[in-house]
C-alpha cells in the first residue's frame, strides 16, 4: 500500500506522489513568538515531525521549512493593527527582538524535549521583509491589490471573479462579501474580505521598516508566501499546519502565491485538527491553555501532576491528527501508564538476542501471529499517517514480548527470523517513525555497566586475583553501590 495523504484541497485521500522525486518540499506554518507555547501548539509540530520522520525513513530527501513568525501576526483593531509583539514587548519593558528571542529559544527548548528534528530551514518574518515587499509590489501591478494610506490591501473580491476563493476552507465569497463592515477603521479596505499585506505603522509604533509606500509593517499571511516561495519554490509538496489556520491564513497564502508565481504553492495541504480541554476548545476566554512549562512541572490548576515530554507526544500519537483530541489529566495519567508498559516491553526486546539456530519447538501458529502484526505497521502509517493505529498495532505485541519476559513463551518458539524483524520493526516504528525516546534509557546503561563489571569481578575471582575484584567493590563501595554475593555464585546490585 503506498503512502495516501489526506488534501484538504481536494478534500480526499491522495496517493502521495512527489512533484520532484526523491526531492520532497515540506512548509509548515511556524509559531507566532509573542509569548509561551501551550499545548495546543504541541499538536503540529508533533504531527509535522512524524510526517517529516517518515519520508526521510521512505528515503525521500526533505527539505523541510518552518517558519518563525517575529513580525506580522496583528489584530485589527478598529483603524489600528495591534500587533502581538510589539503590544507584547511594551508590556514586558523588552526590545521586541529580545522578547522575540526569549520565546523562540524556549520554543526551541521545549521541543527538543518532545524529540522533535530541527526543520533545515527556520526562517523570520523579519529577515525577508525585502522578500515580502517585492511580493507586495508584484500583487500591486497585477491589479490584486491597492493601497490607502500607506497600508496595502488584497482585493478578495477581484481575485475571486477568476479564481475559486475558498476552495481550501469552504468558505464561500459570496457570504464573505455581504457580511457588513461593522468595525471602525475598516473603511480603509474596498471590502470586509480583504486582508492587508501591508499596514501603515502608527507614529508609537515600535516594529516598522521602510516601503515603498511609508514605513509600516508586513501582514502575516504574506511572509509565509514569501518565504516558502523563496526556500522552495513556487510549486511545492505539502504544506502543512493547524486547521485553525484554513481561514484566513492559508486561504490567502494560496491567493498571493497563486497571483504571483501564477500557479498554486502546494500540491498537498495537510492540517491537523484541534486539542480541546473537557470538550471546550483552547482558548484564552476559557483559561485552559495550558504552557508546556505547566505541563512539565504540573503547575496548573487543570493537572493533578508533572507530565513528561514523552507522555504528552505519545498521548498526541495515540489520536490521529485528523481527529479532535480531548485533553484532561485523567487521559494523560492513562497515557503515561500505557507508555510505560509499552517501553519497558521496547526495551526487553532490544536486550533480547537473537538465537542463530532455529530448534524444533517453533510455535508456526504464533509465528505467524507476530508475523501479521509486524507487517501491519506500514499499512497503518501509509494511511494517511495512522499513528493512532501503529500504537495500538504496537500493543498487540506488548503481551507476546511480555510472555517472553516472564518465561511464558519460549524465545526459542519464536523463529530467528521473526524475532529479528519483530526487533527491527519495532524500533523502527517507535523511535525512528514516531519519535518516542526511552525516557529510562540512562537507567538502562547502568544496567548494563553494572552487569558488565560484576562480569569482571567474577573473573577475577575465578583467577584467584582478588586485588582487582576487591577493587571493584571497594570503588563502588564509595559510590554508595553495594554488591551482594548471593548462593549459587550469582551477584545482584542495590543503592545504599
Ligand atoms: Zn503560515
Amino acid at each position: 500500500m503506498p503512502l495516501t495523504i489526506y488534501n484538504s484541497l481536494s478534500k480526499k485521500k491522495e496517493i502521495f506522489e512527489p512533484i520532484n522525486p526523491p526531492y520532497v518540499g515540506m512548509y509548515v506554518c511556524g509559531p507566532t513568538v509573542s509569548g509561551e507555547s501551550h499545548l495546543g501548539h504541541a499538536r503540529p509540530y508533533i504531527t509535522f515531525d512524524v510526517v517529516y520522520r517518515y519520508l526521510l525513513y521512505l528515503g525521500y530527501k526533505v527539505r523541510y521549512v518552518r517558519n518563525i513568525t517575529d513580525a506580522g501576526h496583528f489584530e485589527e483593531e478598529g483603524r489600528e493593527a495591534i500587533d502581538k509583539i510589539s503590544t507584547k514587548a511594551q508590556l514586558e519593558r523588552m526590545e521586541p527582538m529580545e522578547l522575540v528571542h526569549k520565546y523562540t529559544n524556549l520554543f526551541h527548548w521545549a521541543f527538543k524535549k518532545f524529540n522533535t528534528l530541527v526543520p533545515n530551514i527556520e526562517p523570520t518574518a523579519t529577515g525577508h521583509i525585502v522578500e515580502q515587499i517585492d511580493m507586495i509590489k508584484k500583487l500591486l501591478a497585477d491589479g490584486y491589490a491597492y493601497e490607502v494610506n500607506g497600508s496595502v490591501y488584497f482585493d478578495v473580491k477581484k481575485y475571486a471573479e477568476n479564481h475559486d476563493y475558498g476552495k481550501l476552507s469552504g468558505r464561500v465569497i459570496e457570504d464573505l462579501l455581504e457580511t457588513t463592515r461593522d468595525l471602525e477603521g475598516q473603511e480603509e479596505k474596498r471590502n470586509k474580505v480583504d486582508f492587508a499585506l501591508w499596514k501603515a505603522a502608527p507614529p508609537k509604533h515600535i516594529m516598522r521598516w521602510n516601503s515603498p509606500w511609508g514605513e509600516g509593517f508586513p501582514g502575516w499571511h504574506i511572509e509565509c508566501s514569501a518565504m516558502a516561495t523563496k526556500y522552495l519554490g513556487a510549486h511545492f509538496d505539502i504544506h502543512g499546519g493547524g486547521m485553525d489556520l484554513l481561514f484566513p491564513h492559508h486561504e490567502s497564502e494560496i491567493a498571493q502565491s497563486t497571483i504571483c508565481n501564477h500557479i498554486e504553492p502546494a500540491k498537498y495541504w495537510m492540517h491537523n485538527n484541534m486539542i480541546t480541554v473537557a470538550g471546550k476548545k483552547m482558548g484564552k476566554s476559557y483559561n485552559n491553555q495550558i504552557k508546556l512549562t505547566e505541563m512539565f512541572d504540573g503547575s496548573h490548576p487543570l493537572l493533578t501532576q508533572p507530565f513528561s515530554p514523552m507522555t504528552i507526544r505519545f498521548f498526541i500519537l495515540q489520536t490521529h491528527y485528523k481527529s479532535t483530541l480531548d485533553f484532561s489529566s485523567e487521559a494523560l495519567v492513562a497515557s503515561e501508564k500505557g507508555l510505560k508498559r509499552l517501553l519497558d516491553a521496547a526495551r526487553f526486546l532490544k536486550m533480547l538476542p537473537v538465537h542463530t539456530q532455529d530448534g524444533v519447538n517453533t510455535d508456526k501458529e504464533l509465528n505467524e501471529k507476530i508475523q501479521r502484526l509486524v507487517s501491519a505497521f506500514p499499512d497503518f502509517i501509509n494511511d494517511d499517517f495512522n499513528t493512532a493505529k501503529v500504537l495500538a498495532n504496537m500493543f498487540e505485541l506488548v503481551p507476546i514480548i511480555n510472555s517472553i519476559k516472564d518465561g511464558l513463551i519460549e524465545p526459542g518458539s519464536i523463529s530467528s527470523t521473526t524475532l529479528q524483524s519483530l526487533k527491527e520493526e519495532m524500533d523502527i516504528y517507535l523511535t525512528q517513525i514516531l519519535g518516542i525516546e526511552d525516557e529510562l534509557a540512562p537507567d538502562v546503561q547502568i544496567e548494563q555497566i553494572m552487569e558488565l563489571l560484576i562480569e569482571i569481578r567474577k573473573e577475577a575471582r575465578d583467577k584467584k586475583d582478588f586485588a582487582t575484584s576487591d577493587k571493584i567493590r571497594k570503588k563502588l563501595e564509595a559510590m554508595d553501590i553495594v554488591l551482594n554475593d548471593e548462593k549459587g555464585g550469582k551477584t545482584t546490585w542495590n543503592e545504599k
